[in-house]
């Protein structure tokens, strides 16, 4: 044991929800010993971090929500400010600060095979050790910023949407915004209305769909917050997402159902872009060759209306140069730019090397990045042979395409909780490693289900696939009900026991 390091029980990496939910969980089984290492220098992950102008939550907040922390929420979909707010709200209800300590990156971990003990490394060169790691890391936590020449030459301001720069005024700039998907169309509508000019530089064309957004009145609030008619509520939304389903996963009895709701959102998304967007060439190009889903669908009512405003314009020909005062575009216009925002989204498990933020190396030296840089692979997307008592919570095909990410989380970390209570219960167990043929089984399952479901099929490109267009790596084919089931019992003989 390194002499300097300091010893938990458990180490949560990560303050977003998840780790909040995992630091609820072991308080909640009495289990204090743990600290959460957070590298930001506040708690919160996502809504933390994604602040940029515009920027919500795509699923009613009656569902994008932790099933047993209610709270008041002003709308139907949420902005940032309101999630923050809530994520600042379950910190103080559950007592979380005093277990974190922030501005701590983890650079790597290594597990001892001789004490069963995880020795965990800071970037700052700290060390600790523990039995149990619950890494909450995220998946969408590593903002993707593409390179382009020119990118240092430029004499504005650049900045991705993850890391927006909140000191730079936009207000009467001229501002280019690179990628056209959710956090592109969620800002686009905000700047629109207050720079002096906007280029979207549009990546391929994406599934746009209305949504029906509100605000609650104050009785309606405390209404729907009553427990009965809040679970009631919770379980309508959850069945209408759950439905919605059918559409992304080929059921043979759902086939007819599915092509007629794609049908009805091609019929849609076609007259609104004949309303919205004059350019002929534009309209052609915004209309998606591949099945609804086949890359994240973007739900918004504003997108289309900002894009057709005279102070906005739209670049399909590609960016062939950043140059110091702007863009020089493929088919030779220079546009001249203030500010430049990178909404180009996040390494997934698209891209191994950039989607993890620190090394794990395993049981005898094995070295999990350089494992999952082949194949990306675990059991249930929780925990993988040769890593004993290492939970990654959102681990490889964990990610929802159709509700809300919460739900599956809920269900890992209850995993995790229980996994690591046996564990303890049977004083003679140090670690526990899932057995290799028990993970193999999984995989080998859940890859023929993929196979069924649109995210695998379709053709194009999407951040979800191993290099953008190979194998599913980041999403579940399991509808949430099944997802839930699936992991909702812990078996202890499903593991090699280490004593
Ligand atoms: C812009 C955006 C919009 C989204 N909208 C939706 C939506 O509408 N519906 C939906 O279901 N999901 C949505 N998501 C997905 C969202 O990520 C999840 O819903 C959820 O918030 C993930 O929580 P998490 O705790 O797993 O990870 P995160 O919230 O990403 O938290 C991870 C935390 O780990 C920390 N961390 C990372 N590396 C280290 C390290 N080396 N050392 C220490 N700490 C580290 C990060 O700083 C961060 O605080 C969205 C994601 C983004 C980015």
């Amino acid at each position: 044991m390194k002499k300097d390091a300091q010893y938990f029980e458990t180490i949560i990496i990560g303050t977003g929800f998840s780790g909040l939910l995992a630091a609820i969980g072991l308080k909640k089984k009495n289990n204090n010993d743990f600290v959460l290492l957070e590298r930001g220098s506040d708690i919160g992950g996502t809504w933390r971090d994604n602040s940029y102008p515009g920027a919500e939550v795509d699923i009613p907040t009656g569902l994008y929500s932790i099933s047993f922390i209610p709270y008041k929420f002003k709308k139907k979909y949420s902005p940032q400010s309101e999630l923050l707010e809530y994520t600042n709200y379950i910190i103080d209800k559950f007592d979380i600060r005093r277990f974190t300590k922030t501005n701590q990156s983890v650079a790597k971990l290594t597990y001892s095979d001789s004490e069963c003990l995880w020795h965990v490394v800071m970037e700052s060169g700290e060390n600790y050790i523990a039995r149990f790691i619950i890494d909450t890391s995220g998946v969408l936590a590593n903002p993707k910023t593409p390179e382009i020449e020119g990118a240092e030459s430029f004499q504005g301001t650049k900045f991705h949407t993850a890391k927006w720069d909140h000191s730079v005024p936009y207000d009467g700039k001229r501002v280019g915004i690179i990628g056209s998907g959710c956090s592109a169309a969620q800002a686009v509508p905000v700047m629109a209305s207050k720079v002096d000019k906007l280029t979207v530089f549009m990546g391929k064309a994406q599934w746009v769909i209305p949504r029906s957004d509100r605000s609650y009145s104050k009785a309606e609030r405390f209404i729907t917050n009553l427990p009965v008619i809040r679970h009631i509520k919770r379980l309508m939304i959850f069945s209408y997402h759950e439905v919605r389903f059918a559409a992304f996963r080929r059921y043979p009895f759902t086939l007819t159902i599915s092509k007629f709701i794609k049908y009805l959102y091609a019929r849609t998304l076609r007259k609104n872009l004949e309303k919205y967007i004059v350019d002929e060439k534009l309209r052609k190009h915004m209309m998606p060759d591949y099945e609804l889903g086949g890359r994240r669908v973007i739900p918004t009512n504003k997108y289309l209306p900002a894009l057709s405003r005279d102070n906005v314009d739209v670049d399909i020909s590609g960016i062939e140069r950043i140059t110091p005062t702007g863009i020089r575009t493929k088919d030779g216009k220079e546009i001249p730019l203030d500010i430049i925002v990178y909404a180009t989204g996040f390494y997934a498990y698209s891209n191994m090397k950039k989607a993890l933020s620190f090394q794990v190396y395993g049981s005898r030296g094995r070295h999990l990045n350089k494992e999952w840089e082949t194949e990306a692979v675990s059991y249930k997307g929780i925990i993988t042979s040769g890593y004993p008592n290492y939970f990654k919570v959102n681990g490889p095909n964990t990610g929802t395409g159709h509700s809300s990410q919460l739900c599956y989380m809920e269900a890992m970390v209850n995993y995790t909780i229980k996994a690591i209570c046996a564990v303890k219960r049977d004083k003679s167990i140090k670690a526990i490693d899932v057995k290799s043929h028990v993970q193999k089984e999984y995989v080998a399952k859940m890859k023929n289900t993929l196979k069924l479901t649109v995210w695998q099929s379709s053709k194009c490109s999407a951040f979800y696939r191993k290099n953008m267009t190979g194998e599913v790596t980041s999403l579940s084919p399991e509808s949430v009900v099944n997802f839930i089931f699936s992991r909702k019992w812990f078996r202890l003989k499903d593991y090699n026991l280490l004593k």
